[in-house]
């Protein structure tokens, strides 16, 4: 719980609720701007961090239950517009007054803070991952995966195809710089280096057709 990074341009806080679930704020240091990645049930220690500040929007990763449990409590604090994947955008439990239009690779901007969508179906059909960038030489990018990326292995797929296209959005992300770190919608970080010497042997090999569900890479 509590401060994860604080860089020259914005810093991250998170707050563990609900199902063992994160959320995140991102805060503009110059503008005290910020953003909420997620909202978990009982968001009560993320809203009294949050009232400190200038909440701008809410990106939620994907519209499983336990993301967006404490959506219309976080909502009723902020009334700040809500982006989610377009795909599962019919899960939200609420209207907002203004939606965040989240296509891939689109770019939002709060005060200094840049964020970056990134479309990774598989998990579910409209699943995004928001990645900071290095905000300056040296400092890390920081990737919000949602459900799509854990230490040890990918999030939970329903079928066999859904498996291939959550690691076809896994190999995408491995695309990201190295010293990227992953913070996942349950449990610890992971750098993207880490990640891609733990499923190196995994994915070297053709997965077995009858293989989906809760996976391991190894
Ligand atoms: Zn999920």
């Amino acid at each position: 719980m509590g401060l994860i990074y604080s860089g020259k341009l914005w810093m991250i806080q998170r707050f563990i609720s609900g199902f063992s679930n994160n959320s995140y704020l991102v805060t503009c240091k110059e503008t005290n701007q910020s953003i909420i990645i997620d909202t978990p049930k009982n968001p009560y220690e993320l809203i009294d961090a949050a009232i400190k500040y200038d909440v701008r929007g809410i990106f939620i990763t994907h519209g499983h239950y336990d993301h967006i449990e404490g959506l219309v409590d976080v909502y009723n604090n902020f009334k700040v517009p809500i982006g989610i994947g377009q795909n599962d955008a019919n899960t939200l439990p609420i209207k907002p007054i203004k939606k965040l239009k989240i296509d891939n690779l689109s770019i939002y901007r709060f005060g200094n803070i840049v964020i970056r969508s990134i479309k990774t179906p598989g998990h579910t059909p409209g699943s995004r991952c928001y990645l900071l960038p290095s905000e300056s030489p040296g400092s890390e990018p920081h990737l919000f995966s949602g459900d799509t990326l854990f230490p040890g292995g990918p999030g939970k797929s329903s079928s066999y195809n859904k498996l291939l296209e959550i690691v076809d959005s896994i190999k995408h992300l491995y695309t990201l710089p190295n010293h990227t770190v992953v913070l996942p919608g349950h449990g610890e970080f992971i750098t993207i280096k880490d990640s891609k010497k733990e499923s190196d042997e995994f994915l070297k090999k053709p997965i077995n057709p009858k293989m989906y569900g809760e996976i391991t890479w190894n």
